[in-house]
């Protein structure tokens, strides 16, 4: 709406009212492309440049639990060379290494609580200033930030350049949550769901494949007690309630990058990569990931 208003007064000293909704959707790409280092780079010739302004993304994974964003946010990391940071693993290292905030932490985890917005800003200022003493550079954020609380507070400790909200529908989230099984003897990961969405005016056919497991495993699979269906529904409610506005924080700032994933990996990973200006990379992308 910002850059709307901005355009409307432009609009009145040169330009006239009929290409207002043309120049309005080149402003909004545009300021999408300048926030971010990697996509001001538009000569793919210069490639040891683009690298290593490649190594400096600031990004931020968003979307519904049981979407994928740990999937994507790992190989895109491995691909760009920076760290992947999810919040859950720095609250778990903190406990685990005895650090500073350790002894609050565990007293608020263990009485149950949640562990506050300071408390995991904290975390993570601490995660970047040591990476960046170790020479890391650049990063990606996964299940940060959660509320616009923690998006306020975020934005004054370090600039995003780039938000990337990865949408899958609805019943495809819940068939995929319903359809894991874990092995009991082995561990890995399996899903029995195979999804096959028919499209309609809003969106394409949405296909993705099961998981299957092997022989040795098939008889041995179980459930998580949380992938049922009203704690499936509960996770999502509560992420329409608290992060759907930090769409709109990030949307107002021409910093998100909506991806409707339009399948599995296999048909999501090289429309991703498109989708960040990275095809380019298809093959290299595809062997950092392997
Ligand atoms: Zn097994």
């Amino acid at each position: 709406m910002a850059v709307t208003s901005r355009l409307l007064r432009l609009s009145n000293s040169s330009l006239i009212p009929t290409t207002i909704n043309t120049i309005s959707r080149n402003f909004t790409s545009q300021t999408t492309l300048h926030s971010s280092p990697l996509w001001n780079d538009n000569s793919n010739n210069n490639k040891p440049s683009m690298l290593r302004k490649r190594r400096n993304v600031h990004w931020v994974f968003l979307g519904c639990p049981g979407v994928g964003k740990g999937t994507y946010a790992t190989r895109l990391s491995k691909l760009l060379d920076v760290p992947h940071i999810a919040t859950g693993d720095l609250v778990r290292d903190e406990l685990a290494s005895s650090g500073s905030l350790s002894p609050q932490i565990a007293e608020i985890v263990n009485s149950g609580k949640l562990v506050s917005d300071e408390i995991i800003v904290d975390l993570l200022s601490k995660r970047l200033e040591s990476g960046e003493a170790k020479g890391e550079s650049g990063f990606i954020l996964d299940g940060f930030p959660r509320t616009i609380r923690q998006a306020e507070i975020l934005e004054g400790v370090v600039d995003i350049d780039l938000v990337v909200n990865l949408k899958l529908r609805e019943e495809a989230l819940l068939a995929k949550c319903l359809g894991r099984r874990i092995c009991s003897h082995c561990g890995e990961n399996y899903n029995v769901a195979c999804i096959d969405i028919e499209g309609d005016e809003e969106s394409p056919r949405l296909y993705m494949a099961p998981l299957l497991p092997p022989d040795e495993c098939a008889s041995k699979l179980i459930s998580r007690p949380d992938d049922k269906e009203e704690v499936v529904r509960e996770r999502l409610r509560i992420y329409n309630e608290l992060t759907r506005p930090v769409e709109d924080f990030y949307r107002k700032r021409g910093k998100l990058l909506q991806f409707n994933l339009p399948g599995g990996i296999p048909e999501s990973w090289p429309k991703l990569l498109q989708a960040l200006n990275l095809d380019d990379d298809h093959e290299d992308g595809q062997s950092a990931a392997a």
